[in-house]
């Protein structure tokens, strides 16, 4: 919980290529192609090659899909194209069993795969679970003999809306039934003595989906003989920043955990756009491998015995928050600028403004660009900027960009690390924030300064290069129990670091200890050139924190365009559905299943609803799969045959075969009959 440590897991073999144990993390992707077509399919695969791909998955819906494996691999291998390939499978165990003869390894998804009928009450008495799983047994032992005769791996797929009747019935569509789902196949496959399993527990909800993961975890090492590795991904991410910031969110909060051996960035784009992506997310923890000199290759075929392991995660008696179950850190409410921060306010958005005040236009012109003053109060821009005051003489100048501003003034505040400068500038603006440098004393003063009837709201930011001590959260504490026992309510906290995750923890859990409750601004700088790094550091970081509860506003210091980093901030906070500012899109990246342009419909999709705030819309390749997969969405838009769609209002099918050119003008109208329609104009 407070320092970076990569869980051991059993090393697992596909092909020519290891993971899990001390291997690297890998980066996989998925083809989009229809396996039955060898050349579409080999030519995308090269590309994925190319682009760097470790490993990658086909999709099998058929004996017919399963046959051709055949004709691809051969012509990938005559290429000395060696990666190994994966045969995604759903329902079709017939399909499997010929797959399993041309793959390194093999998905199935235990939540389709040899279920054998549907319980129309969903109440499934002990003897007739029992039986469930009996049949299941049946039909799926001869795929775990193939398995291990042809030497394949196999991945125990959950996928958190496409459950069993028989899970659903006893643990309803939670993250609790996600991980009984695979643990029932993982038991078979022990009894049976095969091991070379790994695991995945997939959602298009971040949240869902790690906790999900971590639960497995926990189980899984209580009961199973082995710590099987974890392949990470989220489901259904979209496109674009949204889906880059979700995929790094959910992927990125478990590797801060130490799990996940091998990712898989899924986007509504062309598979090859998910390789960088994919090495973007796992290249600091792969490096940390590197630098400690522990990667190679280690065969661990017997690890400690999993009691061990259960007792060396067991947690402190306090702890920061509770990992397998959302709950929103608990922090009072002060009022900012006229907007709530804290209570059970949602976090706002603050950017620091780059300009020095010394270029009055400049730091003028970048202040309006962040604030977009004609903009309401909801919109997406930054809803507090700051500014640097450094001298005597930049009091002055702010002076002078408060009076440009006009009324937008009041959303402006400043930083500084100089004493006499904070005491003033506690009468000019309404937060002003005091970087507390290591090793500096100011306490004393300090507490004379800050006064109980002060109006403006003081933030102590602790400045912190070395990450993961413990001194930011005892420096924040001590300080935080003296102003509170003075009566100080008007009172942020942070830390500035470029890696903020284990440092935050710490500050909550010794905040916990005292009782203190002050809210926190969750603060992330990152000096990455480079967009991608500074995107997918960002929404690591500042994610993970978020979608444990932790954090009441959030600050971004990135090298990214304006526009760019306000968007990130809204992005971040929308991916762990803290505060819905926008559209929900929840789009698949298509695969051989899906027969309809799904590019062209999202973009025609977003282009039409991009307005519609808080509304979520699944837009999926394929009716086998898409209404469960799409889960909470309320409306959902699906691929139902050749450029044939059918449209949803949650998991009811309204419209059945449309023709694709109809699609997307039916779900606008179904939308507006719903009542959830708002036009354009009304909404900005
Ligand atoms: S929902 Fe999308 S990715 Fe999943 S099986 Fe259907 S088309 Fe393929």
């Amino acid at each position: 919980m407070y320092q970076y440590r990569r869980r051991l897991t059993r090393e697992v073999v596909f092909g020519t290529l290891s993971l899990g144990g001390y291997q690297p993390i890998r980066v996989e992707s998925m083809t989009n192609t229809h396996t039955f077509d060898t050349a579409a399919t080999v030519a995308q695969c090269r590309r994925l090659y190319e682009a760097g791909c470790e490993i990658i998955r086909l999709t099998v819906p058929s004996e017919r899909d399963a046959e051709n494996l055949r004709s691809i691999r051969e012509q990938l291998r005559r290429d000395k194209i060696e990666t190994p390939l994966v045969a995604d499978i759903h329902f079709s165990a017939r399909a499997a069993l010929k797959a399993v003869e041309f793959v390194e390894n093999i998905r199935i998804n235990p939540g389709n795969y040899a279920n054998s009928q549907k319980f129309s009450n969903n109440d499934y008495s002990d003897e007739e679970y029992q039986k469930e799983i009996e049949h299941v047994r049946l039909e799926f032992a001869p795929l775990v003999d193939k398995a291990r005769e042809y030497g394949v791996s196999m991945r125990i797929g959950t996928n958190h809306g496409s459950l069993s009747d028989r899970i659903v019935s006893r643990y309803g569509n939670s993250p609790e039934g996600m991980v009984e789902a695979a643990i029932e196949f993982a038991r078979i496959c022990e009894e049976m003595g095969y091991h070379d399993i790994l695991f995945s527990m997939k959602s298009s909800n971040v949240r869902v989906m790690i906790q999900a993961y971590r639960l497995l975890v926990q189980q899984a090492d209580a009961e199973l003989r082995y710590a099987y590795p974890l392949h990470l991904g989220v489901t259904e991410a979209g496109d674009g920043d949204e889906g880059r910031v979700k995929s790094a969110m959910g992927i990125g909060a478990l590797l801060e955990d130490g799990l996940g051996d091998t990712i898989r960035v899924s986007l509504t784009e062309d598979p090859v756009n998910e390789v960088p992506v994919g090495f973007a997310i796992v290249k600091k923890y792969n490096d940390f491998h590197l630098v400690k000199g522990d990667r190679g290759s280690v065969a661990l075929k017997h690890v400690v015995e999993s009691r061990n392991r259960l007792s060396s995660h067991a947690l402190p008696s306090v702890t920061p928050f509770n990992p397998f179950c959302y709950q929103r850190r608990v922090a009072s409410q002060i009022s900012l600028a006229g907007f709530a921060v804290g209570g059970d306010g949602v976090p706002r958005v603050e950017t620091e403004v780059q300009a020095s005040l010394a270029d009055s236009d400049a730091v003028f012109a970048e202040a309006v660009q962040r604030l977009a003053p004609g903009k309401p109060e909801d919109a997406i821009r930054s809803e507090v900027v700051s500014v640097r005051v450094d001298s005597e003489s930049d009091l002055d100048r702010l002076d002078e960009l408060l009076v440009k501003l006009g009324e937008a003034c009041r959303s402006v505040v400043a930083s500084t690390s100089d004493l006499a400068l904070f005491s003033r500038l506690l009468d000019k603006v309404s937060k002003v924030r005091f970087d507390i440098i290591e090793g500096e004393r100011f306490e004393h003063e300090m507490l004379q300064l800050l006064d109980k009837d002060r109006l403006a709201v003081a933030e102590f930011c602790f400045l912190h290069k070395e990450t993961g001590n413990s001194i930011p959260a005892e420096i924040l504490l001590h300080l935080a129990e003296k102003l509170r026992k003075q009566g100080v309510q008007r009172l942020l906290f942070s830390v500035l670091s470029d890696n903020v995750v284990f440092v935050y923890r710490r500050l909550v859990q010794a905040f916990n200890s005292k009782s203190i409750n002050y809210p926190l601004i969750v603060r992330f700088s990152s000096d990455a050139a480079d967009r991608l790094e500074s995107v997918i550091d960002s929404s690591v970081q500042a994610g993970t924190l978020f979608c444990d509860g932790i954090g009441d506003m959030v600050a971004l210091h990135t090298t990214l365009a304006v526009e760019d980093e306000v968007n990130l901030a809204f992005n971040i906070l929308q991916g762990a559905r803290i505060r819905m500012s926008k559209t929900e899109f929840i789009s698949c990246p298509g695969c051989g299943r899906t027969y309809f342009e799904l590019e062209k419909a999202v973009a025609a999709i977003k282009q039409r609803t991009s307005h519609l705030k808080g509304l979520k819309i699944g837009i999926m390749g394929c009716i086998v799969n898409g209404p469960g997969e799409m889960a909470d969405a309320d409306f959902g838009y699906v691929g139902a045959g050749k450029n044939r769609i059918s449209l949803y209002v949650g998991r009811e099918c309204v419209a059945e075969n449309i023709a694709e050119e109809e699609a997307v003008d039916q779900l606008v109208a179904l939308i507006k009959e719903r009542g959830k329609w708002v036009d354009p104009v009304d909404a900005i």
